[in-house]
């Protein structure tokens, strides 16, 4: 499969600011991964410079509103409160505008090599941005770069399924697709019960033509490789089939690591990496998003690995010295790429969970799809 991956050096100029979670060093730790094995030189592999989204491609997803009050310096404060803007999660950093729509244009240009054909698989690791709401920042995220690129996508009359396996509910791309049936959202994550944003109940199924279209597999703290892939492979292979889309976007948030600061799951590279090997063998044309991870050097790692499947490369496991002691200046521990710790199964709780829900979805939702 022909594989893109959207870079520029520009994403890492931006900064959440001291203490924020949000590390953008991350991406270029990643992409330094990447290239100390020379993978652009591979046959078939592209590296493309994103654009920034432009303002009428935003708001085939965002009030206009919103993103003028995000873009202007001398918002009104009354605003700024109602769009979520400059608090907590969401600081009005420098560039915040340009950081936005630089990440979701790379969503955007991964959307369109990946429907023209072009390449199987284009991987943004900038995007993923999942919890901006239409006119609200929220979660780290400004402008949801995943439901921009499927509102691309729909315009060229494809049909969208977006499955999201961050350890945090797809929250604002479920929402904006509610109440229709062009496009399947399906999210794996921590319970919001223990975690933000507290919605992506298993009961949550979309409204009106939507109902069925929205799909919600919470797990309980603790959940490792085994549980969580068990749950992926039991609903979204069928869902798939059954769905039969033009086009997959996936937000492959890595904070589901049992490294991981923020989230309380157990997951490791290998959990990790089975599922990005369904992705692939679904052989969908395949828009790969980033998403939350907060370890920065477990970021890296996962999803280096994550574009070596995708480009149907097996990266060795060593990494390359210099690349090595830059990521120990970022807490990396260890030499190699993958986890090689046992995986972390959790107990008999995260199997019973998984287990129930699993069987409300195929009680109350397969049946939309005679599966
Ligand atoms: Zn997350």
């Amino acid at each position: 499969m022909k594989a893109a991956f959207i870079y520029t050096p520009d994403f890492a100029i931006y900064d959440y600011g001291a203490g924020h979670p949000m590390k953008t060093i991350r991406l270029k730790l990643c992409y330094d991964l990447l290239d100390s094995y020379h993978i652009f030189e591979e046959e078939g592999v592209q590296l493309v410079k994103p654009l920034p989204a432009k303002k009428e491609e935003v708001i085939l997803f965002h009030s206009e509103d919103y993103i003028n009050a995000l873009e202007l310096q001398d918002t009104d404060s009354s605003l700024l409160h109602r769009y979520g803007l400059g608090f907590g999660d969401n600081p009005r950093f420098k560039g915040v505008f340009e950081w936005s729509m630089l990440s979701t244009g790379a969503s955007i240009q991964a959307a369109r090599m990946v429907s023209s054909g072009e390449v199987g698989v284009a991987f943004n690791i900038s995007g993923g941005l999942h919890h901006a709401m239409t006119e609200k920042a929220s979660g780290f995220c400004y402008i949801n770069d995943p439901a921009v690129a499927i509102m691309v996508l729909l315009k060229q009359g494809k049909r969208v399924a977006y499955i999201d396996i961050d350890a945090h509910h797809g929250d604002g791309v479920q929402f904006g697709f509610y109440n229709t049936d062009k496009v399947l959202t399906i999210s794996l994550h921590e319970s919001g019960e223990f975690l933000f944003p507290g919605t992506g109940s298993v009961e949550e199924l979309g409204e009106g033509e939507g109902k069925g279209y929205s799909v919600n597999l919470p797990f309980y703290p603790g959940t490792g490789d085994d549980v969580f892939v068990w749950g992926f492979d039991e609903i979204v292979p069928p869902l798939i089939e059954a769905y039969k889309p033009d086009v997959i976007v996936t937000q492959l948030g890595v904070d589901t690591m049992a490294s991981d600061p923020l989230a309380h799951l157990n997951l490791t590279t290998d959990g990790f990496c089975r599922m990005i090997e369904r992705f692939r063998s679904f052989n969908i044309p395949w828009v790969a998003l980033g998403g939350g991870g907060y370890n920065v050097s477990a970021v890296a790692r996962s999803w280096a690995l994550a574009f070596g499947i995708m480009c149907g490369i097996e990266i060795p496991d060593e990494i390359p010295v210099d690349c090595l002691n830059n990521l120990k200046q970022y807490g990396m521990e260890g030499t190699t790429l993958r986890d090689h710790e046992r995986a972390i199964n959790g107990d008999s709780t995260t199997r019973k969970w998984a287990e129930a829900n699993v069987k409300y979805i195929k009680e109350n939702v397969f049946p939309f799809y005679g599966i």
